[in-house]
């Protein structure tokens, strides 16, 4: 379409003026009959009229709706269950962890894509937030600008930047290692300066006064910090004041009791630590749950479980350290490490259900409690009268199954309708990913998913 406006200069500055003194009047979608479930931990809403004003929800009432003739759109849900946005907490856009190295000599450009396609892809599963936790190049801080500036349709991100580390631990890698106080100090002020708004540390291998310095730091520019963390210094770090902890391995009672009472969130990514036996479990309740049509995602789904593999206790204790920090109390979270956002972020609120969370708490775990945990709680996290619109709609009731997480229908991020199609023509992450090309080991042992026969285990030969 072509518009041919000719406008004289006093005209012009009349149209701009009008425009100033009456702003377009923000778009009104009500969402009537709707089951809503608003993640306080209350139960469900029935029978509900939403009113989405702008990027607001104005209204939250029961029954029916009469309209005033002011709605732009009424949309019936017939009794469709809607919850606050999903929030995926451990990601790492630009991967297909755990299978980390498959991609490293992609260019930082074709990475930069991946970790677009994989955000939006989220977004249409109704993630509309993600944290991120560590990233190269600060590829995730540049697509929390885009998204925040509105050059793309995208979930919110909570953007660490690369994590911060000591030389030779586990992500000893990163450019700047941080060894000692004040490299500690630098590392976490840079991350803020070049505009990450998470702080994401590695303490396995940090001394105390490092692993201090970081939090302090990061508490003293009002951003919160979390660690990639196991036993011993898992302890040393909650009892030290950090805000979250990544995968806990070997997470002992102690610990999880001084978690309760310190009020530090848990995000145990079950997904990246499951055995040949959980694998196989998921897929067979997913295949008698008639989700299992899509063979693309079965194959790639189960191929980055296969290559991240643990011992089939490893596995086992994970979940029962979940079991156990539910049952204490802890604040859960839903992370899963694993890509993409997505699909993945799905099969961890399903890991939580079935190693014995209750849905009500693993829906609070991948929406309240991230909020809580990133300080945005007024505004995001729960639905309620003068919240922000991020919402999902779903045909059936998570709270009956889980799995019905899978029935996402709507999704709002902002107030914003999401197209739940990605663009005609356009490929998905995992047709992306492949066209990059991971190697040819990695999707040959993927095809055989129903033996789950594999040489050695990649992350404890170190490969991971
Ligand atoms: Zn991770």
């Amino acid at each position: 379409m072509t518009r041919n406006i000719r406008l004289m200069p006093c005209a012009l500055a009349v149209l701009i003026f009008s425009l100033l003194a009456f702003p377009a009047a923000a778009q009104v979608t009500v969402l009537t009959n709707a089951n809503v479930i608003d993640a306080t931990g209350a139960p469900v809403q029935e029978g509900v009229t939403l009113v989405i004003d702008g990027n607001v929800i104005s209204s939250l009432t029961p029954g029916p709706y009469a309209p005033t003739g002011e709605e732009d759109e009424i949309i019936d849900l017939a009794g469709a269950y809607v919850t606050p946005g999903f929030w995926n907490m451990h990601v790492h856009l630009t991967a297909l962890l755990p299978h980390n190295h498959a991609l490293d000599n992609a260019s930082v450009g074709a990475k930069v894509i991946r970790a677009g396609v994989n955000a939006m892809e989220g977004l249409r599963h109704g993630f509309t937030g993600l944290r991120s936790v560590g990233e190269e190049h600060n590829i995730d801080v540049v697509w929390q600008q885009a998204f925040d500036e509105g050059f793309a349709l995208g979930p919110r991100i909570f953007a660490s930047g690369e994590s911060v580390a000591p030389t030779a631990g586990h992500r000893g890698d990163v450019p700047d290692g941080a060894d000692g106080v004040a490299a500690v100090r630098k590392a976490v002020r840079s991350r803020i300066q070049q505009g990450a708004s998470v702080i994401k540390i590695v303490n396995v291998e940090m001394l105390q006064d490092e692993l201090v310095a970081a939090i302090e730091t990061a508490h003293s520019l009002g951003v919160t910090i979390t660690a990639h963390s196991r036993e011993p210094t898992l302890y040393d770090a909650v009892a030290a004041g950090i805000d979250s902890i990544e995968h806990g391995y070997d997470i002992t009672d102690e610990t999880i009791q001084l978690m309760a009472e310190m009020g530090t969130f848990y995000d145990p990514t079950i997904i990246c630590n499951l055995s040949d036996e959980y694998i196989r479990e998921r897929e067979d309740r997913l295949a008698a749950l008639g989700w299992s049509e899509d063979e693309q995602a079965v194959k790639w789904r189960t191929a980055i479980a296969y290559a991240d593999e643990r011992s089939p206790e490893h596995a086992l204790h994970q979940r029962q350290a979940l079991a156990r920090a539910a049952e204490a109390g802890v604040k859960l979270l839903i992370g899963s490490d694993s890509m993409p956002v997505g699909e993945i972020g799905w099969l961890e609120m399903e890991q939580f259900v079935l190693s014995g969370v209750s849905e009500m708490d693993t829906l609070i775990a991948a929406t309240r409690n991230p909020a809580e945990l990133l300080g945005v709680l007024d505004s995001l996290g729960t639905v309620e009268e003068g919240k922000l619109a991020d919402l999902v709609v779903m045909a059936a009731n998570p709270l009956e199954n889980i799995s019905n997480i899978r029935t996402v229908t709507m999704v709002f991020k902002d107030g914003i309708s999401v197209p739940m199609e990605p663009e005609p023509g356009t490929l998905r992450f995992y047709d992306y990913y492949e066209s990059q090309g991971p190697p040819q080991s990695f999707l040959e042992r993927s095809e055989d998913a129903s033996g789950f026969v594999r040489e050695g285990n990649p992350y404890e030969s170190g490969q991971l």
